[in-house]
């Protein structure tokens, strides 16, 4: 399998980082209220080490079980590093989650609200936590609808959680700005600063609408190998 070299992870950071700052600079933003979250699924700890190398602290993985492999050492050798998780999070997991991750980008249901209070209370941590919004009602995506997000945003602070901000995955085939936008007003009422939004295909897009957090995968790691077909 191809794989990036840690020559190319570097030179495609300092290229991303290049677009957010041009973007936030023509957005009449500071640069430094864009963070960048590396994705780093399916590829492999050198890849993170690579990263780590050229200065990127923050990283993304969308599965519990496959960051369980990769980030323990990682995060022990590097006490900097800090692991967002940017998938789905079965209740079953959030023990686990909790041990890991230092934030949780995708809370979207009452369920999970309560396992993630319960469970950080035990666990003694407080880990930041953004709510994901399905923007597009899409019925196969996660996320909580747009009408309900208010609603579940007093929910989730009222169980004590540390909400941050609001994230969000726009439907592959549709302009996403609308969907930034979106998000950025169901934010704003209610005031929560963060927005993370954006990905390769669009993270410059998503800093002009405001985004917090822009989290890049391919444009940093390169493609992903492809799941087997069945
Ligand atoms: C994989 C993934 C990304 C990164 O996607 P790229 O297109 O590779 O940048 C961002 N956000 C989420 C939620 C993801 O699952």
């Amino acid at each position: 399998m191809f794989e990036t070299t840690a020559a190319e992870i570097g030179a495609n950071l300092d290229g991303v980082r290049a677009k957010i700052a041009a973007a936030a600079k023509e957005a009449g933003r500071d640069v430094s209220s864009v963070g960048l979250v590396a994705v780093s699924k399916t590829h492999p700890a050198a890849a993170v080490e690579a990263a780590l190398a050229a200065g990127q602290t923050v990283f993304g993985e969308n599965r519990v079980q496959e960051a369980q492999g990769k980030f323990p050492a990682l995060k022990q050798a590097h006490p900097q590093l800090r692991l967002h998780l940017i998938g789905p999070l079965q209740t079953n997991k959030v023990k686990d989650a909790l041990q890991l991750f230092d934030v949780i980008e995708t809370v979207d249901r009452p369920k999970l609200a309560q396992a993630i209070a319960k469970e950080a209370a035990k666990l003694g941590v407080a880990p930041g936590c953004y709510i994901q919004v399905n923007t597009g009602e899409e019925p196969q995506k996660a996320g909580v609808g747009p009408k309900e997000a208010d609603g579940f945003i007093a929910d989730c602070r009222a169980l004590g959680l540390d909400i941050l901000g609001l994230m969000c995955i726009p439907p592959l085939d549709e302009e996403p700005s609308l969907h930034f936008a979106l998000l950025r007003e169901i934010a704003r009422r209610n005031e929560l600063a963060g927005l993370s939004m954006g990905m390769s295909g669009d993270y410059e897009i998503a800093v002009r609408f405001g985004a917090t957090l822009v989290r890049v995968g391919t444009g940093i790691f390169g493609a992903r190998p492809q799941p087997p077909q069945p």
